[in-house]
């Protein structure tokens, strides 16, 4: 039994003489740096899409029990294709890792940024109302309309960004699948109403005919889990 006292770590049992000590030690450190690499993505830094998807869940979860709001953004870069296309495909990567750190940038600790898929970004927003995301989702779509870039001649790059919202509250029935689908909903609105711009969910996501069976169960079964889980505290 290792005890973790500030920097240095000490052997119950054994004390500074246990073999195991610096092992264990290093193993703890692996496991760390794995679980980080496990929920990392590697060319931006952002989480990952299963991290994200974890997140969401647990997030949709806490709504519940605490009856705070939550948004839920997805970005897409405009026309990245077309960048890659003219500047290749190592200018396109750099691309992503600005944009990334550019959305990064317009957030707050608790809010949770991630690389959704190959140019698309999601972020999840905790205890925020559904205007207060769209704002956000503005402030990112500026920020990277802003981005100074240059291509390999120095000349200036334009990127920009559309961006679709969605919120959920504790008085809605919704899954995290069908809160993707609202947000992307909006990302396919800004997309069609020309690009670089921001749509935002007006309608509130309720449990109506189109719901189908399959989301139900999903449903039912995290409306089950979390009961148990209330049982238990
Ligand atoms: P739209 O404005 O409608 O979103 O158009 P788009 O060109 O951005 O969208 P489209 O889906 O047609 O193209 C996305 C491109 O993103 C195609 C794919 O090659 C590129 N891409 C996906 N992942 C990566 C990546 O990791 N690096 C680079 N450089 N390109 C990527
Ligand atoms: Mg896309
Ligand atoms: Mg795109």
């Amino acid at each position: 039994m290792v005890e973790r006292t500030g920097d240095s770590s000490v052997c119950r049992v054994a004390g500074e003489d246990c073999r195991y000590q610096s092992e264990l030690l290093q193993l703890r450190q692996e496991v760390e740096q794995l679980t980080e690499q496990a929920r990392t993505d590697a060319l931006t830094g952002l989480f990952n899409f299963r991290h994200f998807n974890e997140t969401l869940n647990h997030e949709m979860e806490r709504v519940r029990r605490s009856g705070q709001p939550l948004a839920l953004v997805i970005g897409d870069i405009d026309h990245f294709k077309r960048f890659n296309d003219t500047h290749g495909h190592e200018m396109g990567n750099r691309l992503l890792q600005s944009v990334a750190g550019t959305v990064d940038r317009q957030l707050r600790k608790l809010d949770i940024a991630c690389r959704y898929g190959g140019e698309e970004f999601a972020v999840i927003l905790p205890g925020t109302p559904l205007g207060q995301a769209s704002k956000v989702a503005e402030r990112i779509r500026a920020a990277v309309e802003s981005l100074m870039l240059g291509d390999e001649a120095g000349q200036p790059l334009q990127v920009t960004m559309s961006l679709g919202v969605a919120g959920f509250v504790a008085s809605q029935t919704c899954t995290p699948s069908r809160l993707i689908d609202a947000a992307d909903a909006e990302l396919y609105s800004a997309k069609a109403a020309g690009r670089n711009r921001v749509s935002t969910a007006r309608e509130k996501l309720t449990a109506d005919q189109s719901v189908t069976n399959e989301e139900k169960s999903a449903l039912f079964a995290l409306l089950r889990d979390d009961d148990s889980q209330t049982n238990r505290e």
